[in-house]
């Protein structure tokens, strides 16, 4: 789950960490008032869950109240990457010497928490991390030791060389590293982190995102939750109990079990489609989220085949193909629907799909091959 800057700088704050005064406007009044209350020059940030904001014109300096007017005005008819503005956050313009990127992740390969820390700040950090990745320095914690202060200072002395700055941002790093281990965050970034000209070390812009295993335990993050900034796909499949994930590949996949659904996937990779989406229908087998699943993916118009490929353990394949069953009437599908549904109660399955007559294989390596050609993508 990803929360907005102005939510994760309240977090931020309550662990110490400095941010610019601000708070948030949904109006254009709201957004004067509260440039006034600051008395300074302003930022004005659209808050939307997508990267580059700042480049989209999502982010603007009024240098008063005017200013504050004329660009509130402008961001809040602003949609960004096809998410409308309707919050912007108004913080106080603050004077920039240096830009630095702080993130931390959770980082497969070593399975610890990353630090990184890079002076090239502001910028991409993807784009950074491409093309001249030994500008990012890392450090991998130990988990079990926590982060210690004296390798949040080793990672701050990569970037500063005055004591006075290093302190601030090694207490920074390890303020950040907190809120990230409480949180159960996946991801947290301040990019950037600047420097003033009286060698203050502040925290600009802010991103958190919470992975959504650990989010029951953090009910007053789960409140935070932006039902507008979300994708409508992605909201219908939380609240149907699917894990749903928007890519944009060709082939939908409707699959059981997170293992199995990634096998599909590299399958259907490994053939030369490309999967339009993750989607595990989970343990039960009710019919309602089959349904569900199918009119998610079929609003996607890069999808040229929808593969469905179920294993049946807990699952049952007859409720399954009940789903698929009345998924087919009520959205009458215009593009190929393959299926392959093995296991428990696949006999009684086969029956039910046979009223529909959909094409079907044996086989998980040939239910893929037969997608990916009724899809028309093996010609070339
Ligand atoms: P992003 O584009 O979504 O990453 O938004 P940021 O909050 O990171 O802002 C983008 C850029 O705008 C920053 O890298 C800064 O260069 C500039 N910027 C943002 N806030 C301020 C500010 O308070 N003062 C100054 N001088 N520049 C700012
Ligand atoms: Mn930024």
């Amino acid at each position: 789950m990803k929360v907005h800057e102005y939510q994760a700088k309240e977090i931020f704050i309550a662990a110490g960490i400095p941010v610019p005064p601000g708070r948030i406007a949904t109006t254009v009044s709201e957004a004067v008032a509260i440039a006034d209350e600051i008395g300074r020059p302003v930022m004005v940030k659209a808050q939307v869950h997508v990267g580059g904001r700042g480049k989209a014109g999502g982010v603007k300096y009024a240098e008063n109240l005017e200013a504050t007017k004329i660009w509130a005005q402008r961001i809040l008819e602003l949609t960004i990457k096809g998410l409308p503005v309707k919050k912007i956050l108004v913080t106080e313009a603050v004077d920039i010497t240096s830009e630095t990127y702080l993130g931390i992740i959770l980082d497969r390969v070593t399975k610890k928490p990353v630090i990184m820390i890079s002076a090239a700040g502001g910028i991409d950090i993807e784009e950074v991390a491409a093309n001249t990745p030994e500008k990012i320095h890392k450090f991998a914690v130990d988990p079990e030791l926590g982060l210690r202060p004296f390798e949040a200072r080793n990672l701050a002395y990569k970037i500063f060389r005055d004591i006075k700055l290093v302190r601030q941002v090694a207490d920074i790093i390890l303020k950040l590293y907190d809120v990230f281990w409480k949180v159960d965050a996946s991801l947290v970034e301040i990019n950037p982190l600047i420097t003033t000209p009286i060698n203050e070390v502040i925290a600009i812009d802010a991103k958190l995102n919470i992975d959504d295993n650990g989010l029951f335990r953090h009910k007053e993050i789960e409140d935070m939750r932006d039902l507008d900034a979300e994708n409508e796909s992605e909201i219908e499949a939380r609240e149907a109990g699917l894990s749903f994930i928007k890519l944009d590949g060709n082939i939908g996949c409707v699959v059981n079990g997170a293992g199995l659904a990634m096998a599909t996937m590299d399958l259907v990779k490994h053939y030369g489609g490309d999967p339009a989406n993750f989607l595990d229908i989970g343990g039960s087998s009710n019919p309602d989220k089959v349904l569900t699943a199918m009119r998610i993916i079929l609003r996607d118009t890069n999808v040229r085949a929808i593969l469905i490929n179920i294993f049946g353990g807990i699952t049952r394949c007859d409720d399954v193909a009940t789903g698929i069953v009345a998924a087919y009437k009520e959205l009458k599908p215009e593009i190929p629907i393959v299926t392959r549904l093995t296991g428990t109660n696949a006999a009684q399955a086969k029956k039910i799909l046979k009223e529909i007559n959909l094409p079907t294989a044996p086989t998980l390596d040939e239910v893929v091959k037969k997608a990916i050609k009724l899809a028309g993508l093996d010609e070339d």
